[in-house]
């Protein structure tokens, strides 16, 4: 009997520990360190983030969270950079070349996140309708999911889409319908092109796309730095 209770005391313990990690407080399967990281792609290639300027040379990127004009009023990231598990990548090469035939191509908001973000994101805003849970971790996390728009090649310019990226409001929904039949158009054809590349839409959110199995990559919390100078 004594033992027992021993044993339930440690295990108690262990688990009062890990609750009050506070870079994990949700006691998720996250890799956090490099270390961590170099073995499951050692194991699993395809869960390598890629840097997308490598894979999609010339891409157009406008990283907003390494800015201060963001929801959260400060810079999230220190360097304006998107990485994505490598098959998320390779889908987007393809429908960016598909997609530079009408002579458009994407602009990349946002792509992989590291957990730390999401747990920060939850904090600054509580509606998990426009930000991820920290209890599940976000596709972002998994370098599986991607913020973006369509520009014009020539001119580098933005198509006209139903909202500002991260508006938090109905009329970023896929619902909305009340909108000018071009910016219906813009967005048709921007879900258009990434179904037809393995992508799905997030309802709420114009802008947000899942790849295939998203839930499938492993959940993150692995900095910019650490990936640019591994
Ligand atoms: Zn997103």
């Amino acid at each position: 009997m004594k033992r027992l209770l021993f044993l339930l005391s440690v295990m108690l313990l262990a688990v009062a520990c890990h609750q009050n990690d506070p870079t994990n407080p949700y006691n998720l399967p996250i890799s956090a360190t490099m270390d961590e990281y170099l073995v499951q792609v050692e194991e699993n290639p395809e869960t390598e983030l890629v840097d997308l300027e490598d894979i999609i040379p010339g891409v157009s990127l406008d990283i907003v969270y390494a800015r201060s004009d963001n929801f959260t009023g400060v810079p999230i990231y220190t360097s304006p950079k998107a990485f994505l598990c490598r098959p998320v990548a390779r889908a987007l090469a393809l429908a960016q070349d598909s997609l530079k035939k009408t002579g458009l191509g994407f602009k990349i908001l946002d792509a992989y996140r590291p957990y730390a973000a999401t747990l920060y994101f939850y904090e600054v805003y509580l509606d998990t309708t426009f930000v991820a849970s920290p209890r599940t971790g976000s596709i972002h996390n998994r370098g599986a999911a991607v913020d973006l728009t369509l520009i014009c090649l020539e001119t580098g310019k933005e198509l006209e889409m139903p909202t500002s990226f991260d508006s938090f409001s109905d009329t970023a929904s896929h619902l909305f319908n009340d909108l000018p039949e071009q910016v219906l158009n813009n967005r048709a054809t921007l879900r258009g092109i990434m179904e037809a590349f393995g992508f799905s839409v997030y309802e709420p959110e114009w802008w947000h796309y899942n790849y295939t199995n998203a839930r499938s990559y492993p959940l993150r919390d692995i900095s910019f730095e650490e990936l640019m100078n591994r």
